[in-house]
């Protein structure tokens, strides 16, 4: 049948239907397969991105480190993030020996409240994420080719439709979700067996870790459900489109 569908060279813009064969492809594999697919492909045209605050980056991260690969990672830092996240960010640094890029909106806070008012998030959050979250990122995924995420389908209702691989039209690159069929008793069971550092405050209520105003602990529910409580609001815009 010729080459097998991994080494056939692909255009940038990928079709749906080489798309499709490839979801069917891993779908059948582990995510670490697929890690391993898109490392060899893309190279360091592959970026991967952790937040440091719910778990599914952290299984990644170790993935990455544990099977070798020099992934560029990039962190998302608002300015407005826990202290534990922050604290974790600096540990897996350490702890994997990984350079941590990270990546922070062209406003500081000080700024942000000088042109827009104080405490944007609180009136406008999709405006609030549009400045610290999404042109940063859309900044930083510019170089690269494919962007590897820990999106999970059963994470929310919006997210119920994540694919391994799938397009992305706002960013034009492939997006690689290799966690995209695990739940929440793989993600832990990942971490307990390789002793996978992890938000503390994960271990406090908190089932979904963002900005400090934008996350509450609760109980049960959707694990998202504690964000932008009072909004409709359920994604900050990095993962839509
Ligand atoms: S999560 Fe909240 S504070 Fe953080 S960028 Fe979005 S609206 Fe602003």
């Amino acid at each position: 049948m010729g080459r097998s569908i991994e080494y056939e060279k692909l255009t940038p813009a990928w079709a749906e239907a080489e798309l499709q064969q490839l979801n069917e492809l891993f779908r059948k594999r582990s995510p670490e397969a697929l890690l391993e697919w898109a490392a060899r492909r893309f190279g360091e045209k592959l970026v991967l991105t952790c937040s440091f605050g719910g778990p599914s980056g952290m299984v990644l991260l170790d993935m990455v480190a544990r099977l070798g690969y020099e992934t560029p990672i990039v962190f998302l830092d608002t300015g407005l993030l826990f202290p534990e996240t922050y604290a974790l960010a600096e540990a897996a640094a350490q702890r994997y020996g990984l350079t941590i890029e990270y990546r922070r909106p062209a406003l500081t806070i000080e700024q942000q409240d000088r042109q827009e008012g104080p405490q944007l998030y609180a009136r406008d959050p999709d405006r609030c994420c549009g400045i610290r979250k999404v042109a940063p990122l859309a900044e930083a995924l510019r170089p690269y080719d494919a962007w590897m995420t820990g999106l999970r389908r059963d994470q929310s209702a919006t997210r119920a439709g994540v694919e391994l691989l799938q397009w992305s039209t706002r960013y034009e690159l492939l997006k690689i979700n290799p966690l995209a069929f695990w739940g929440e008793r793989e993600i832990w069971s990942y971490i307990y067996t390789y002793d996978v550092p992890y938000n503390p405050l994960l271990d406090q209520g908190y089932r979904s870790l963002g900005c400090v105003p934008c996350t509450l602990a609760i109980d049960g529910g959707d694990p998202r459900a504690g964000r932008w409580v009072g909004f409709a609001k359920t994604e900050c815009g990095i993962h839509l489109g």
